[in-house]
């Protein structure tokens, strides 16, 4: 049994509560782990409010030197961590690896910008005689760090290793479905040097923990990645406390292909940015409005590359995509399309459940592309959490771009074009937090702030901006008349 990382040890439930983990792919059962309740998270909390004040007056370098510490431990254990992902959330184990590499890149890349100087305030000159402005900056204190199953660790890593780097300290909340991998870079962040209750990790129900989370008064900011509606419950408990929060939630991200367009790159960079995590990321292609002139190219060649995907358990080292997550989510996922085709639509990949073998014991779902979906179906208003690709035809950049803005999610978006004027017109319209050029979300980048608008949250994560998510700001005047 994996356990729970609360002040540098392993814990586990007082009321003897655990939870099994299954693999999607087969339903086998992976190993159990204890359930917190109310009291372990408190417990966290406390152990993370101990080790505050210690942590934040730690020289930066210090910090810098036990995150690094931290980092290459967890680099030498990646095969291990890696596998352990995709035996809870079902990603090929190619993907897990990568994963779990940018978890150890993103703690390396805000500990090494700690010790840099970059993390700074400024000086700013006053109108009155004698007086001196700064502005310095402080870290907030306990952090609450709340995750989602479908990058368990990208998304551990995007908010414990700024918080860390300027001096919070952490209490994280994977989801109940994908703790095993989390809990093993905790600990071994922990064995590398990190000092107790600096960074601990309590696994359940969101309702339990992730409320207590919200609501403890010690717990000073909230990073949240998930759902919008859970979001909006965050947000709401947050109220009460005055509680910062970031908020990285839902999508549905449009591509636009234009007529200019490299369309070879642009169906092969749709086909990879929809079926990527059997469809299951925030910033997959979830729409797509190719112009008509050019439709049916485009079609066919993402309908091509769908339908030659190879489908697998995750430890297949052929699998290019996993199964789904969870029986619920493939649910979804097939009311949706049922929704499309009832409606008219036209299915030109996929559109069921592999069957035989191995498939039967999983979650597996056929990549699915379907055209001539009405504007009022279910796929172009909700979000797609899955491998089912919608394809439109429009007729010019404008139509694009008001269909592409039709949606409460504003997180991602790609435009294809070789016009410089398309591009900054499309970069300019979309009311979005990114937009890619002639390419989609293939990788996380440190060094570019990402975040949503809409209801795809506020906040960012990575760049140097995000360090305003993890920190205060204090005004200072010395003298003065
Ligand atoms: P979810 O909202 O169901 O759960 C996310 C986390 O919140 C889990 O740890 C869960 O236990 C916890 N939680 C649930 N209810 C809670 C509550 N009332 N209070 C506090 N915590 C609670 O989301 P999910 O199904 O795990 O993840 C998929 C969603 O996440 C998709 O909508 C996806 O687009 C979104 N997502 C967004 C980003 C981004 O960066 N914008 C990245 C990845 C995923």
């Amino acid at each position: 049994m994996s356990t729970m990382v609360i002040d540098g040890k392993a814990a586990t439930a007082k009321s003897g509560a655990t939870l099994e983990i299954h693999d999607p792919a087969t339903g086998e059962l992976v190993d159990t782990v204890p359930q917190a309740g109310v009291e372990e998270t408190r417990q966290a909390i406390a152990a993370a409010d101990a080790a505050f004040r210690a942590w934040a007056d730690l020289l930066p370098s210090k910090r810098t030197h036990l995150l690094l510490k931290g980092a290459a431990l967890a680099r030498e254990h990646l095969d291990e961590v890696a596998l352990l992902l995709t035996r809870e959330q079902g990603k090929p184990l190619r993907d897990s690896k990568i994963e779990a590499e940018r978890f150890v890149e993103n703690i390396e890349f805000y500990a090494t910008l700690a010790a840099s100087g970059a993390i700074r305030g400024h000086q700013i000159p006053l109108s009155v005689p004698g007086a001196f402005g700064l502005v310095v900056r402080r870290p907030l204190g306990v952090v609450g760090a709340i995750i989602p199953w479908n990058f368990p660790l990208t998304l551990l890593a995007n908010k414990i290793a700024p918080a860390l780097a300027v001096g919070n300290t952490v209490v994280a909340k994977p989801a109940s479905t994908t703790p095993l991998s989390t809990i093993r870079l905790v600990e071994l962040m922990n064995e590398a040097g990190l000092p107790p209750g600096v960074l601990n990790v309590v696994v359940g129900p969101g309702v339990v923990v992730g409320q207590e989370m919200i609501r403890h008064p010690k717990v000073r900011k909230i990073g949240f990645t998930g759902e919008t509606q859970t979001g909006k419950q965050v947000m709401a408990e947050a109220a009460s406390e005055l509680k910062h929060v970031t908020l990285e939630l839902g999508g549905s991200d449009p591509a636009i292909v234009c007529d200019d367009a490299d369309l070879e790159q642009a169906a092969k960079a749709i086909a990879i940015g929809r079926f990527f995590n059997a469809g299951q990321a925030c910033l997959a292609v979830k729409r797509v409005y190719v112009f008509d002139s050019v439709a049916d190219q485009v079609i066919e060649k993402v309908t091509a590359r769908a339908r030659k995907l190879k489908v697998a358990p995750g430890t297949d080292p052929s699998a290019q995509m996993g199964p789904m997550h969870t029986a619920s989510g493939r649910e979804t996922i097939e009311s949706q399309l049922k929704d499309a085709l009832d409606r008219g639509a036209r299915l030109l990949a996929g559109g069921s459940r592999l069957k035989g073998g191995p498939f039967d014991r999983g979650f597996f779902f056929e990549p699915t592309v379907v055209t001539d979906v009405p504007p009022e179906a279910r796929v172009w208003k909700e979000e797609t959490f899955g491998p089912l690709l919608p394809i439109a035809r429009v007729k010019d950049l404008d139509e694009a771009l008001e269909r592409a803005n039709d949606s409460e999610f504003g997180l991602g978006s790609s435009v294809f074009t070789r016009s410089l004027q398309r591009a900054q017109r499309a970069i300019d319209r979309l009311d979005v937090g990114y937009t890619w050029v002639n390419q989609v979300n293939l990788v996380a980048y440190d060094e570019l702030p990402f975040g949503g608008t809409k209801h795809s949250g506020f906040g960012k994560e990575h760049g140097v901006e995000v360090l305003d998510f993890y920190t205060e700001q204090k005004s200072v005047v010395m003298g003065g008349v």
